[in-house]
């Protein structure tokens, strides 16, 4: 292992990740596939960092804080809403059965299917589109996990969370002041709790306009 992936990962224990999967699976998977020539010297920074369209793949402490407090079993199905550049997707499809993926960008969402083709991560489905609907067809999910921030929870993941599952969603539309909720869904509704202050582009609601790509 590189110098630079063994320091991320002992901030990455220092940050609180004790979860021996994640850590494991942080460890295997090379951050700098996922992001432009430009910022391969920061690959291993815990920082986030730009992927284009005004988006970024997450800070490592992050995708691995929250990973660790979805708390994905081998035999689940996850849905994870904003594929950026696809390295929260690549970490999930490590650990869970299938995990589907919503982006609204198809050309970040095509960049992400190749890279983890490239890396023989095959359980993981891409689709473009608007997350904040969910992905009716193969619903209810047994973990949903929104990578960018909502305004309030979006009614149709709440929806196709199974129940007993648990949703993580950034909250808060002014970016200095959100936080990452938990979400577990009970036979009579569900329990919100606030877990970590976090800095995430927004969630768009709504269809794109066909230029993108
Ligand atoms: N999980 C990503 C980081 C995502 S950044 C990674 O590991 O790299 C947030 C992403 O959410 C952006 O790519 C943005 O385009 C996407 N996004 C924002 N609103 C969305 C929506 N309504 N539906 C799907 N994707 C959305």
């Amino acid at each position: 292992m590189s110098m630079s992936r063994q320091r991320l990962i002992a901030d990455l224990r220092r940050g609180g990740i004790t979860d021996e999967r994640v850590l494991a699976v942080m460890t295997s998977m090379p951050r700098e596939a996922f992001v432009s020539q430009t910022f391969v010297e920061r690959a291993y920074d815990n920082m986030a960092l730009p992927i284009g369209f005004g988006q970024t793949i997450s800070q490592p402490l992050v995708v691995a804080a929250m990973t660790q407090a979805l708390e994905v079993g081998e035999r689940m199905k996850v849905l994870e809403i904003g594929t950026g550049s696809g390295y929260q997707a690549a970490i999930l499809g490590r650990l869970a059965r299938r995990v589907f993926t919503i982006e609204r960008y198809k050309m970040l969402s095509k960049e992400a299917e190749r890279r983890l083709l490239d890396l023989r991560v095959h359980n993981v489905v891409f689709h473009v589109g608007d997350g904040t609907r969910g992905w009716p067809p193969q619903a209810p999910y047994d973990r949903i996990i929104v990578t960018a921030a909502a305004g309030d929870v979006p009614q149709a993941l709440i929806d196709q969370l199974a129940v007993g599952g648990i949703m993580l969603v950034p909250v808060g539309a002014d970016p200095v002041n959100q936080s990452v909720e938990r979400i577990v869904k009970t036979e009579d509704g569900i329990t919100r709790e606030k877990l970590m202050p976090v800095r995430f582009v927004p969630l768009v609601a709504g269809a794109l306009p066909t230029y993108d790509g």
